[in-house]
């Protein structure tokens, strides 16, 4: 029987991947699993050598005759950028092509502000940033980045999102000129963390929800190994579903009823004020309940409770393997999960979740920053990306 022939034989793109994945280490190896030929093979690495993007290196054995050099995915060809911009602070960071973070910094914000405002701040610290990774404007290879909210990844907006007031149908990509030719990509802030998971906790499992309990409430909802956005985007902004212990109180989304308003981190903050606390942030209030305060903590735990009520009817209709919990609660990690627990195993069906695994965020508070890195990287890096940069 005769070996099959590819109907599209492997492009430089293609065997960039197999080395970048690790699958294979040396030109027999690529040839055995792309059908190529020693001189096709001996192209496509000429290529991607010249690019930067694999090294060739012997592999130090010194035996008789010349040992095989070994192939290796070259992560400081180039950079990419990150921001995760949030309600009341931005972290913005540089990372290799492996996604390893070089420099990054969290800046802060006054809550409410439009993009005019802050954007050509996070595109400086960006610059800032970039200098103090040693890189130029010329590596960057892409731009990516996350708001809260839903948005549109093709016109690069937020997409109707009332909590970004001002900031819908404003392009984001027009912040970033300076990076001459680098592409902007756009996810959804806690779909980020899913992404920041895939080769963490998604890498054994294919039906997962990412929660991110932060300033507000946002799922990530991955099922079949894919991460879906819903019709027009707007999957996962559970937060924002009408809730009886919410019943009357006034939402930041400018409704009345959300869980948000009871158990989102700005109604914390709003209830440890309450309770005579100086506190700005959630992250304030997750520092003082991981310090012991007991206000804190209840609310935190009171805040979990709500929030695996409503969760309980999406663990039971999607039947996740694991939910990972990141967002600005999560350094109260342990406060959390104990509240969310009480009501999601009392409310969820049994069988949903007989084997379900909780979680906390594999990178942390730098899950979003993370991902954002791994957005751009899925982009500029791919077979397509590749194949267009070396032509
Ligand atoms: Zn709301």
């Amino acid at each position: 029987m005769t070996r099959p022939r590819l109907l599209n034989p492997a492009t430089a793109g293609a065997v960039f991947a197999l080395i970048r994945d690790g699958a294979a280490t040396t030109r027999t190896q690529i040839a055995d699993k792309t059908g190529l030929s020693r001189t096709a093979v001996a192209a496509r690495l000429a290529t991607l050598v010249h690019a930067g993007l694999v090294a060739e290196a012997d592999d130090g054995s010194t035996g008789v005759g010349r040992p095989p050099a070994r192939l290796s995915f070259n992560a400081a060809a180039g950079v990419v950028l990150a921001a995760a911009v949030g309600r009341s602070r931005t972290q913005v960071a540089v990372c290799d092509l492996a996604g390893k973070i070089i420099a990054s910094r969290d800046v802060e914000q006054e809550i409410g502000l439009g993009p005019e405002e802050l954007m050509p701040r996070v595109a400086r610290e960006l610059t800032s940033a970039l200098s103090r990774a040693r890189h130029t404007k010329d590596s960057v290879r892409g731009i990516g980045l996350s708001i809260p909210g839903t948005v549109n990844p093709r016109t690069l907006t937020s997409n109707a999102s009332p909590i970004m007031s001002g900031w819908d149908g404003v392009g984001l990509d027009r912040y970033f000129g300076s990076f001459a030719h680098a592409p902007v990509f756009l996810e959804n802030d806690t779909n980020v963390i899913a992404l920041a998971e895939r080769g963490a906790h998604l890498a054994a499992h294919d039906d997962a929800l990412i929660v991110k309990a932060s300033t507000g409430f946002g799922a990530g909802i991955v099922a079949g190994g894919v991460l879906q956005h819903g019709a027009v985007g707007a999957a996962g902004e559970i937060g924002h579903v009408k809730y009886s212990a919410s019943r009357g109180r006034l939402c930041r989304c400018g409704e009345t009823g959300c869980l948000e308003a009871v158990a989102g981190g700005w109604a914390l903050v709003r209830n440890m004020r309450e309770r005579g606390h100086n506190v700005e942030h959630i992250r304030d209030v997750a520092s003082l309940a991981v310090a012991g305060d007991t206000d804190a903590r209840d609310e935190i735990r009171a805040s979990a409770r709500h929030f695996g009520r409503v969760l309980a009817a999406a663990v039971t209709l999607l039947n996740p393997a694991i939910i990972v919990v990141g967002g600005d609660m999560t350094p109260a990690y342990d406060v959390f999960v104990a509240g969310l627990r009480e009501t999601l195993y009392r409310d969820a069906s049994t069988i949903a979740t007989r084997d379900l695994t909780i979680v906390a965020a594999t990178h942390g508070t730098l899950s979003g920053v993370r991902g954002c890195a791994t957005l751009a990287l899925d982009h500029v890096l791919s077979v397509q990306a590749i194949d267009a940069a070396v032509r």
